[in-house]
């Protein structure tokens, strides 16, 4: 497999396959560039070497092929902007066929030419070697760095691969980044690793904790999940999410840990609240014992100390999900606290990853994103890498 730091790009046309899914709002000006950001270097390095860049995109979902609020020339003018405003960022307004190989087959060292998204065909999401063909005749080396999509075995996202040969194929700075970051958890951590699992769902997380189970020194548990667990150990949670048919699944992982000398740390209190509102009147109790009507949405003062202390005595620290309705004023506490503590862990010399929607807006929110070791772009894909799945994006580079 080439690195891509070391690959030349001189006079090579580098087709990279990127994440700029963005959101636009009804003026389709972009609301979050985040992800387009994250491509820069990548871009950056292959037009100073005096490559050519031709990137291609999904964005949104669109159903019956193209469709203007789906267009990525609504991206052309910003993606110009973050080059710096001297790059001819050029368009397409077909991934496949004449005007994209025409338009690619004229690009100049140092053009950038954006393709139109690739979900305006069937044929992308479905894998089809004929699509990822067409693509690949676009381009004499195929960069991978869409580290949102690697779960996806997509034309544009793994089948493409076989269409180059071996060190004509990479991963860009922003995949290597997200891998490397990955790996250093799954693979030899420095112990104690602890993995901080919030959020909504014990459903959406029980793949994840079930694979970190073999890794982990230590769990921690927040968010709402944490009540079904709560109720599984015979806990009373007032009308705290549950999801009764997971307690089965609560008590089983409960006893994984403790046969494999997994620790896992529920919250010991909770703020609760008389109603899911902003305004709700507020409370603290043990998080087994919240009175009937009354919800937790919060972890509490106590088990803020309990996780900090945690977290402070880890050298590897993932965190997914956050504590409490973070969104909500009165619940953010929790996950504040934790992000300090892994803010604090990280400075003493703790390697630290946030990944996952929520807490990266959580982490962002807080101004704590520059206070981690990494904030990863992935949210699908970097749970399901944590669950121990490979990753059809990254299988393709690697294994071929
Ligand atoms: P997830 O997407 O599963 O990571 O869940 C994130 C969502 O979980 C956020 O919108 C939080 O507001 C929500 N959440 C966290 N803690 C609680 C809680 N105790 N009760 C209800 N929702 C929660």
């Amino acid at each position: 497999m080439s690195t891509f730091s070391e690959y030349n790009f001189a006079g090579q046309k580098a087709l990279i396959r990127v994440d700029f899914n963005v959101p636009l709002n009804d003026k389709m000006e972009i609301t979050d560039d985040t992800r387009i950001r994250a491509a820069i270097p990548t871009i950056k390095k292959i037009l100073s070497d005096g490559g050519m860049v031709i990137l291609m995109s999904h964005l949104g979902r669109p159903k019956d092929g193209p469709t203007d609020k789906y267009s990525l020339k609504h991206l052309v003018k910003h993606i110009g902007k973050l080059l710096g405003g001297k790059t001819p960022v050029l368009f397409a307004n077909d991934c496949i066929g004449e005007q994209a190989s025409m338009t690619a087959g004229m690009l100049k060292p140092g053009e950038v030419l954006l393709l139109e998204n690739l979900r305006f065909y069937k044929e992308e999401e479905k894998g089809d070697e004929a699509f990822a063909q067409k693509l690949a005749k676009l381009g004499d080396v195929y960069v991978n760095d869409a580290f949102g999509t690697a779960h996806r075995a997509h034309a544009s996202t793994a089948v493409i691969a076989k269409f180059f040969p071996k060190g004509k194929k990479m991963f860009g700075l922003l995949m290597e980044a997200e891998v490397n970051s990955a790996e250093k958890i799954l693979h030899n951590p420095q112990k104690p690793l602890t993995a901080i699992i919030g959020g909504a769902k014990v459903s959406d997380k029980i793949l994840i904790i079930e694979n970190l189970l073999e890794k982990a020194t230590d769990i921690i548990i927040g968010g709402g999940m944490a009540y079904t667990f709560m109720k599984a150990s015979g806990g009373k949670i007032g009308g705290s999410l549950c999801e009764e048919d997971r307690l089965q699944t609560a008590t089983d992982l409960l006893k994984k840990a403790t046969e494999k000398g997994v620790c896992i740390h529920l919250p010991s209190d909770s703020v609760i609240a008389d109603k899911f509102d902003a305004a709700a009147n507020t409370s603290t109790a043990p998080s087994n014992n919240i009175p009937d009507k009354w919800l937790g949405l919060d972890i509490g003062p106590n088990a803020c100390d309990q996780f900090s202390n945690v977290i402070h005595k880890s050298k590897t620290i993932l965190w997914n999900g956050p504590m409490g309705v973070f969104e909500m004023q009165k619940f953010q506490h929790g996950t504040k606290t934790v992000a300090t503590a892994v803010a604090e862990s990280t400075q003493k010399g703790a390697f630290s990853l946030v990944g996952g929607g929520d807490s990266v807006a959580a982490v962002n929110q807080f101004g704590f994103s520059d206070k981690v070791s990494y904030v990863s772009t992935g949210g699908g894909a970097l749970l399901e890498y944590f669950e121990g799945k490979e990753l059809p994006g990254i299988a393709a580079i690697r294994n071929s």
